[in-house]
């Protein structure tokens, strides 16, 4: 067990990591971080901060000899460099599950093998490999590059009409995998934290809602029934399980109209929808990655208040600097803001969580905040 006072290493430098580092800072752990940019939203709070490239293996060594453990807050980490650190100090969760949260296509397939419920997908490698699967799994569907593609980026709907020769160009790919188009009626997403004993704890659902592929509102409770909460639970349980997860990790899935879950993708790490646990559980999705990775006990899961969290996108400031004020002088609003310069359309830069009587409620008052916060 890792006690209070050990040093954290992140690999990553977002919004993410500094929740964690504000997580682990009030529990008295040390965080150093290791990402290539500069000023970024956890260099600005770490103990050390190494500012290099994730293929400089000799500066990844030299950090993980400063740390304790490592962990990640995004799920590109080379393989490599994964290696190179686990060669020194334990990386949690471990190598198994980042290759699997890579690459679309071991994501989805072993997903299917581990009798997880996915889309009908097919593996596409050039434009014939599309034109035949596309006759395989009908119109319309989704192609989504293998690697790299997040917030709807490196993907496609493909539609009957469309020029097949013309969406492989513009996916700019080697390998992607064409996926069957789930009609679904809502999105969710359920994140669980994986102790080194093997305990297991969950939250969720939580309600996803998006805009221009880009998550926009998510709440939590929401009353789905009671079959699809349970069939989400078992499928992180068996995930984490599988691949041995010490950490968090989140599945987002789809809800149809007939009630039937489907697993869309997974993340190994703490996730945009459930920064709505900071305020909103007794142990935040932050503290559990803490817990976790350090061997401590797992946290209470239980969610003390309805909930709702609107992401502060860069569009907030087209007309100026936005008025906080609104959200300070109200006692239902938390207003958090990740240290970034810069914000560009569709940058996360902060969110906003809504605590009300129901997560319905917290969701109509978040988006208004959001509405009055931004200059005209
Ligand atoms: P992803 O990057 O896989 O999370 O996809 C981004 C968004 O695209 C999802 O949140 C969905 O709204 C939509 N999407 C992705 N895959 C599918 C699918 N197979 N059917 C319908 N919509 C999809």
């Amino acid at each position: 067990m890792l006690q209070p006072g050990s040093t954290i290493g992140m690999l990553g430098s977002g919004q993410l990591g500094r929740m964690f580092a504000l997580a682990a800072r009030r529990l008295g752990y040390r965080v150093n971080v290791y990402s290539p940019d500069n000023d970024s939203p956890l260099g600005q709070m770490a103990d050390v901060e190494f500012v290099a490239s994730y293929d400089d293996l000799d500066q990844i060594r030299d950090f993980a000899r400063t740390v304790d453990v490592i962990t990640y807050e995004f799920e590109n980490v080379p393989a490599a460099t994964a290696q190179a650190a686990e060669a020194i100090v334990p990386v949690r969760p471990g190598q198994a599950i980042l290759e699997v949260a890579q690459h679309r296509v071991r994501e989805k397939s072993s997903l299917r093998d581990l009798g997880l419920p996915v889309p009908k997908f097919e593996v596409i490698k050039s434009v014939e490999d599309l034109t035949n699967a596309v006759g395989v799994i009908g119109t319309p569907c989704v192609i989504k590059s293998a690697t790299t593609g997040y917030d709807g980026k490196g993907q496609a709907v493909v539609k009957a009409d469309s020029d097949l020769a013309a969406v492989w160009n513009s996916l700019g790919t080697k390998e992607a995998i064409l996926e069957q188009f789930i009609e679904f009626e809502t999105e969710f997403s359920m994140i669980g934290a994986r102790g080194l004993d093997g305990s297991f704890t969950s939250y969720g659902p939580i309600e996803n809602r998006h805009h221009n592929h880009i998550l926009d509102v998510s709440l939590m409770p929401i009353a789905y029934p009671e079959s699809a909460r349970q069939t989400a639970e078992d499928a992180l349980r068996t995930v984490m399980a599988k691949y041995d997860v010490v950490g968090v990790l989140c599945i987002e899935f789809f809800l149809t109209k007939t009630g039937n879950v489907i697993v869309n993708e997974i993340a190994p790490r703490p996730h945009n929808s459930g920064h709505l646990t900071i305020e909103a559980c007794e142990c935040s999705q932050f503290e559990q990655q803490l817990r976790a990775v350090c061997g401590l006990p797992l946290g209470s899961s239980r969610q003390h208040s309805p909930a709702a969290m609107a992401n502060l996108l860069g569009d907030v400031w087209e007309h100026g600097e936005p008025d906080w004020s609104k959200s300070l002088e109200n006692p239902s609003s938390f207003l958090h803001l990740y240290g970034k310069t810069n914000p560009r359309v569709g940058r996360k830069m902060g969110h906003l969580t809504y605590l009300d009587k129901s997560s319905e409620q917290a969701a109509i008052e978040v988006a208004r905040l959001r509405a009055q916060i931004a200059r005209r």
